[in-house]
């Protein structure tokens, strides 16, 4: 069996984080690869589970020193996925990525035979607004923009090798469980 990285990207508010926590819940066998940000943790949210909260300082001395597998700036805060996690786990297990579609296509042009990217889209861009607007964590501005990186990520996603439709979590779960046992599996 192989250990891959598989990537999960999808315009945020499509349900990804809920579809990774089950992932790693229904397969011993893989591991999430916690980022680094420089964006203030919102409620409910803790550090080195989320993700680690960095500094922009301590974030822009990791880029120099190369620590980053990919890196990229959102929303005017850095994220990146830290490289030695990845090339360590990569040797016992295999990795789940939760990041964005640029970091995701660069993760595939540096490890082209072990990435697998998964884009999780929303059955309708409106049910997406919704659930953005149902989380109420968030000012109509913040969500505008977020829709409008909603509609960049989903212009990309023929780029991915895989795209799910979360429609039904059960049945997207499903769907991705048999998707990482075939890539796995496959010689
Ligand atoms: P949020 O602030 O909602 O947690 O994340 C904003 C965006 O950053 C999401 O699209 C998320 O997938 C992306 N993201 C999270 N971690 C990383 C990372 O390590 N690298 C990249 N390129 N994007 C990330």
């Amino acid at each position: 069996m192989r250990n891959l990285l598989f990537v999960i990207s999808g315009p945020s508010g499509v349900g990804k984080g809920t579809l990774v926590e089950e992932l790693l819940k229904a397969d011993g066998g893989l591991q999430k690869s916690v980022s680094c940000t420089t964006r203030l943790p919102r409620p409910g949210e803790t550090p080195g589970r989320n993700y680690y909260f960095v500094d922009r300082e301590a974030f822009e001395r990791g880029i120099e020193e190369n620590a980053f597998l990919e890196y990229d700036a959102h929303f005017e805060n850095y994220y990146g996925t830290p490289r030695a996690f990845v090339e360590k786990t990569l040797k016992t297990r295999s990795v789940i990525l939760e990041i964005d579609v640029k970091g995701g296509l660069s993760c595939k042009r540096q490890m082209p035979e072990r990435t697998v990217l998964i884009f999780i889209a929303p059955p309708d861009l409106r049910a997406l607004k919704e659930r953005l607007l149902g989380r109420r964590a968030e000012t109509e501005e913040q969500i505008e923009l977020r829709l409008a990186r909603a509609e960049y990520e989903l212009s990309r996603r023929e780029q991915y090798d895989y795209v799910v439709v979360n429609d039904d979590l059960q049945q997207a779960k499903e769907e991705l469980l048999a998707i990482i046992q075939r890539e796995k599996n496959r010689n």
